[in-house]
C-alpha cells in the first residue's frame, strides 16, 4: 500500500501529517499524493529483548515532509534513498537501490 501526504490545491505545499490550513498561505483545499520516497536523516536503533534490533529512522520525503518510519533490514546510511510503503498502517522505509 502506498504513503501519502496532503498537497495544499493552492500554493502545493506538502504537509504530513495533515493539517487544517496550509502553513505557507492558509489555504483548506487538500488533495493527497502519493510520496514513494525519502532519504534517511538520522537512523535510531532501538533493542529488541532477544536480539531483534528495530531500527527507526527519519527521513525528508522527497514531497517535502518529514516523517518517522520503521526501517526495513539492519544496515543503514544517513542521505540514502529508501522506499516507503504501509505495512498494516505502520510506515516502513526500505532501502532503495543506490543512486546513480
Ligand atoms: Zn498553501
Amino acid at each position: 500500500m502506498s504513503f501519502a501526504v496532503n498537497q495544499c490545491q493552492r500554493c502545493l505545499h506538502a504537509v504530513y501529517p495533515a493539517r487544517y490550513l496550509c502553513p505557507n498561505c492558509q489555504g483548506s483545499a487538500w488533495r493527497s499524493i502519493p510520496v514513494r520516497y525519502g532519504r534517511l536523516q538520522q537512523c535510531t536503533r532501538v533493542p529488541g529483548s532477544r536480539g531483534d534490533d528495530a531500527y527507526l529512522g527519519t527521513l525528508q520525503t522527497d514531497a517535502g515532509p518529514i516523517v518517522v518510519a520503521r526501517l526495513a533490514g539492519t544496515r543503514h546510511t544517513t542521505g540514502q534513498r529508501y522506499a516507503l510503503r504501509l505495512e498494516r498502517d505502520a510506515l516502513v522505509a526500505e532501502p532503495d537501490s543506490p543512486d546513480p
